[in-house]
């Protein structure tokens, strides 16, 4: 194994620092979908993704968001807090797309009532399913209270980034949040970027996230660029 790598993620490796309280994520341009069965190298994924989550995490910081991000340290790599992962993964859902859509046969594009939060297990290897808070409680993967905690954040994180994307001219369809615990708090960790988040342009409807990857639409780079340029003239920044 390389030297100091804690964790090679699918588009993220994670490596240790000299010190117990922080490490280093590198994004890379390897790109999946489906679980792992389709894959690309994307020239500058890394690089795109790594400052649009920064940019995001800072400004939820700036609005009482605890992350896991400290610094930027070069074009790929970022300073993190070192946390415990929770093992789920948490799902918000403003607008039916994606695997909502397909297990409730529920047109994509469709408004929901109410901002929908689902819970999935982390594992590759059983294809993330999703669970209900019962199941998650039941096997001491959180407690009652941090799915509470998690809920609670989840929604203040869609209202805050519904709120910028707007001004950006995109519509926050649904995004994916991972939490860890840090010195006893739970914190914001993983990352928000096109690859976890699917975004349309509010006026042509056109899909500026790794669905154009997912559904072969193609300029997938062009697009996460055209978020980040969005974002870089925001006034909210
Ligand atoms: N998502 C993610 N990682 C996952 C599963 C989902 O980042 O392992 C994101 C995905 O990009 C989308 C949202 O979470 O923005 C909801 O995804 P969905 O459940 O619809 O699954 P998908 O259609 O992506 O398989």
């Amino acid at each position: 194994m390389e030297k100091g790598l804690l964790y090679r993620g699918k588009s993220k490796s994670v490596y240790a620092e000299d010190d117990d309280y922080t490490c280093i994520l590198e994004y890379r341009d390897s790109t999946t979908a489906g679980n792992g069965a389709k894959k690309a190298e994307l020239d500058g994924k890394g690089a795109l993704n790594a400052e649009i989550s920064s940019v995001l995490y800072q400004y939820l910081e700036q609005n009482g968001i605890e992350t896991h991000f400290i610094k930027k340290l070069d074009d790929t790599r970022i300073l993190a807090k070192k946390v415990d992962i929770i093992n789920v993964e948490v799902i918000v859902r403003n607008i039916a797309a994606g695997s909502f859509s397909k297990k409730y046969g529920v047109p994509e594009g469709r408004p929901l009532k109410n901002t929908v939060v689902e819970f999935s297990l982390k594992s590759d290897q059983l294809g993330d399913p999703m669970m209900n808070e019962s199941q998650v409680t039941a096997l001491g993967i959180a407690s009652q209270e941090e799915l509470e905690v998690l809920k609670k954040t989840a929604l203040r994180i869609n209202t805050l980034l519904s709120s910028l994307f707007d001004e950006c001219g995109m519509v926050l369809v649904d995004f994916k949040l991972e939490f860890g615990i840090y010195d006893g708090r739970l914190i914001l960790a993983d990352e928000i970027s096109p690859d976890s988040c699917r975004f349309w342009d509010k006026a042509t409807g056109r899909k500026l996230d790794k669905d154009r990857f997912r559904q072969d639409l193609g300029d997938v780079i062009g697009a996460y660029r055209e978020v980040l340029r969005r974002l870089r003239n925001a006034q909210q920044l």
